[in-house]
């Protein structure tokens, strides 16, 4: 199928053509297909909160895009751009995230026009809590409605206020942990959330690598990320996981790292550790870092060659203006949206890959899932089996060792550990990124009408969706 070449649309429409090209290799009836691609509901709410002795109003969203699964899922984000068309654009990513990786709920997305630098913790405390207020009074969170989770500008400060308000207005509901998933581990959190989405990109990329045909795709060669150069646009939560995890791990060499006051680069790898410490002590900015050179026009920077460009940060960060100009091999879309549909065409021509949001970051909200059960079951994950498993790995060391052999230490060591919850999220996690990517592979390859990984997975997701749909029928 030929690229349509295309002018620059803004993200909700890059999102719907992109639906539209998947929807084209389906058999799927027009007015059905025309349903899964719309948002179902959205609620905008606007509500007063004092703020130093004056009455400021504020203005927010929560929009479902699909409700074939219940609840359904997805961020709430803090920012001072944000608005409906963004906020649905972002709620139908998640309805084809979760379906893409077999988490089984629906699509929905909240947003907060707000600028949360401009607000002291309480102001921001009250403002969070009056909001949450409104979504829980139209049934807008709920754990078996919609669950929230952090997006940008919100984390687990804000995942504890909501939880919190959730449960004072429903003091009766046994579940009311699982209203909102991101939490601190104190306020029924899971362990490995705040990783999630980082560890997410380098499971998917890892997986990637495993696959010899798609590394020839991206004029690559290897099996592994080692020694790969890579730029990370944005050291945020995901930005910082994925770089961070992406060197100690997989002996990446992160040659640049792109922030919003100036980029970092170092061609023989950026130290992620101290950057992201000089950042967090620095209020946040990267400016004045002397192990690496700096440079100020940080967008500059994503045009600079390597093999993995990872944007991690906002929306259409490669876009038309810059597409062509990208010497990067591969793109792995850690932010929702960063490659513009009309970049995506530009960089397509030049044989750029791109690994879709969609799938790449969808580890965030696969962890979610895992910390929504873990709400529910009302018990940590590992608690019932991690000292039985130790109790039986010794049996076995002891069986071995009577044979007459010895076990190494080391193994000894690894073989008595039962899995704790970290483990079992991380093992989760990463069954469910090679999986998704294993799905997406096979499509790509084997259709012809499929020519990228995002239609390959969006086509896999509105399958399942249209599948939920069509079983269950239509109400009355
Ligand atoms: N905000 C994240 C995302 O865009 C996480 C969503 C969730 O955990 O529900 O995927």
């Amino acid at each position: 199928m030929s690229v349509p070449t295309a002018k620059e649309v803004s993200f909700r429409e890059s999102v719907n053509l992109s639906c539209d090209l998947a929807m084209a290799t389906l058999d799927i009836p027009e007015g059905m297909a025309k349903y899964i691609r719309n948002v179902n509901n959205v609620y905008q709410v606007r509500f007063p909160v004092k703020i130093k002795g004056k009455v400021e109003t504020f203005i927010g969203w929560r929009a479902v895009h699909s409700d074939h699964k219940l609840p359904v899922k997805g961020g709430i984000r803090f920012a001072s751009n944000v608005s409906q068309d963004e906020v649905e654009a972002l709620a139908t990513l998640m309805s084809y995230k979760c379906a893409l990786v077999d988490v089984p709920f629906g699509g929905s997305k909240g947003g907060l026009l707000i600028d949360p630098r401009n607000y002291e913790r309480d102001e921001m405390e009250r403002i969070t809590r009056r909001f949450a207020f409104e979504l829980i009074q139209k049934d807008y969170i709920g754990s078996a409605t919609n669950v929230p989770a952090p997006d940008m500008g919100t984390g687990q400060r804000e995942m504890a206020w909501i939880v919190s308000t959730y449960a004072a207005h429903r003091s009766n509901d046994i579940n009311h942990m699982a209203c909102v998933t991101g939490k601190p581990v104190s306020m029924g959190g899971i362990r490995g959330r705040v990783e999630a989405t980082g560890r997410g990109v380098v499971c998917g990329l890892r997986e990637f690598f495993r696959h010899p045909e798609d590394v020839k795709l991206a004029n690559m060669e290897g099996n592994s990320i080692k020694g790969k150069k890579v730029i990370i646009q944005g050291l945020g939560n995901v930005g910082y996981h994925t770089a961070s995890i992406l060197q100690r791990e997989d002996d990446a060499k992160i040659i640049a790292i792109l922030e919003w006051d100036g980029a970092l680069i170092d061609h023989k790898g950026l130290d992620v550790e101290d950057i992201y410490k000089y950042k967090c002590d620095n209020k946040g900015s990267v400016k004045g870092y002397s192990k690496a050179k700096y440079i100020k026009d940080s967008n500059s920077v994503l045009e600079m060659e390597c093999d993995i460009l990872i944007p991690a940060a906002m929306e259409a960060v490669i876009n038309q203006s810059n597409a062509a100009k990208i010497q990067a091999k591969l793109i792995g879309e850690a932010a929702n949206g960063p490659v513009t549909f009309a970049a995506e065409a530009i960089l397509q021509e030049k044989g750029v890959v791109i690994i879709p949001d969609s799938y790449l970051n969808a580890g965030g909200v696969t962890v979610s899932y895992f910390e929504w059960i873990k709400n529910l079951s009302h018990i940590r994950f590992g608690r019932m089996n991690k000292r039985w498993e130790e109790g039986q790995n010794q049996l076995l060391i002891q069986a071995i060792e009577k044979t007459g052999s010895k076990v190494p230490q080391d193994l000894v060591e690894k073989l008595s550990q039962g899995a704790d919850e970290v483990a079992l999220v991380r093992s989760g996690l990463d069954d469910t990124m090679r999986k998704a990517f294993q799905d997406i592979h096979e499509c790509y390859w084997s259709n012809e009408k499929i020519n990228n990984y995002r239609i390959a997975a969006m086509a896999i997701a509105i399958k399942k969706i249209h599948t939920s749909y069509a079983t269950m029928g239509i109400y009355p």
